[in-house]
């Protein structure tokens, strides 16, 4: 099964493409999980990343295209993959596409997970997140508990670029240069909406209604 899960930040696209992934056991492809590591690797890709992560901008189409090809020659994708983060322009998402000419393959799905914008915000600005397997936590839920992952015990905490200053600058980013994703593959007769109120079972089995 090959799908995208599209959606603004913050709408519960990383918590879904676990579950997703898990079930089907597929290759999760995040792309800020990427990014993410390759800044706290100091790595060269990090570096050029850095500025543009930490003030919620996207980072330019030709690293992340470099990045994309490189992900694509490992051989654990023959079952499928899901797409986390990527495509975030309709630039990346052509070029997606004729990766996926070359290599033959096509889109299964694409899920648009859709959440108001006040939610959002409130979701984003209460989370943490395992610094060592990315699972999300809610900061509320540990008053007077040890901030450690409940799965892999790793210390929890705040994504740099979740203060509400970067989250506002994500939103208006993910409008101006993500959105018109959707009606791209909704041309493409791909697109799948997914109400992002409910819990997370609850979303996740909408969305097992359309795979
Ligand atoms: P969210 O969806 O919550 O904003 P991500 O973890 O997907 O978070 O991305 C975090 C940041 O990483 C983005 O704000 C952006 O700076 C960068 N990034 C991730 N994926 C891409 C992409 N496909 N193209 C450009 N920048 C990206």
């Amino acid at each position: 099964m090959r799908l995208i899960i599209l959606g603004a930040p913050g709408v519960g696209k990383g918590t879904q493409a676990k579950k997703i992934t898990a079930k089907f056991n597929i290759a999760h492809i995040s792309t800020g999980d990427i990014l993410r590591a390759e800044i706290s690797n100091k790595t060269e890709l990090g570096s050029k990343a850095q500025e543009f992560v930490s003030s919620g901008r996207l980072v330019p189409d030709d690293l992340i295209m470099a990045m994309i090809k490189d992900r694509f020659k490992s051989p654990d994708l023959e079952k499928g993959f899901l797409m986390d983060g990527f495509p975030r322009t309709i630039e990346q998402a052509e070029k997606f596409d004729e990766i996926l000419d070359e290599l033959n393959l096509k889109l299964d799905k694409v899920i648009n997970i859709i959440l108001d914008k006040n939610e959002i915000i409130k979701r984003i600005t209460n989370r943490i997140v395992c610094n060592s397997c990315k699972k999300v936590f809610k900061l509320a839920d540990f008053s007077d508990r040890e901030l450690k992952c409940d799965s892999c015990n790793s210390v929890l905490s705040k994504r740099a670029d979740d203060s509400e200053v970067v989250v506002v600058k994500r939103l208006e980013v993910y409008e101006i240069q993500t959105k018109p994703l959707i009606e791209y593959y909704s041309n493409k007769k791909l697109l799948a909406d997914i109400d992002g109120l409910g819990t997370e079972e609850e979303i996740f089995e909408r969305i097992l209604n359309h795979l």
